[in-house]
């Protein structure tokens, strides 16, 4: 699943819901919409992890 962060829209891949946002630590998660799904390659550097 791919998620995006309502407060800095940091977009990242996860297994399972996150809690809160890796980049900034808000819990305003939420799942990423198709066109915000093409962000992830930006700011991922390798696949998916934890
Ligand atoms: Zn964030």
């Amino acid at each position: 699943m791919i998620y995006i962060c309502s407060k800095c829209l940091f977009t990242f891949k996860r297994k399972d819901e996150p809690d809160h946002c890796p980049n900034c630590g808000s819990i305003n998660i939420r799942e990423a919409a198709e066109e915000e799904k093409s962000k992830l390659k930006d700011n991922t550097k390798g696949g998916e992890t934890q």
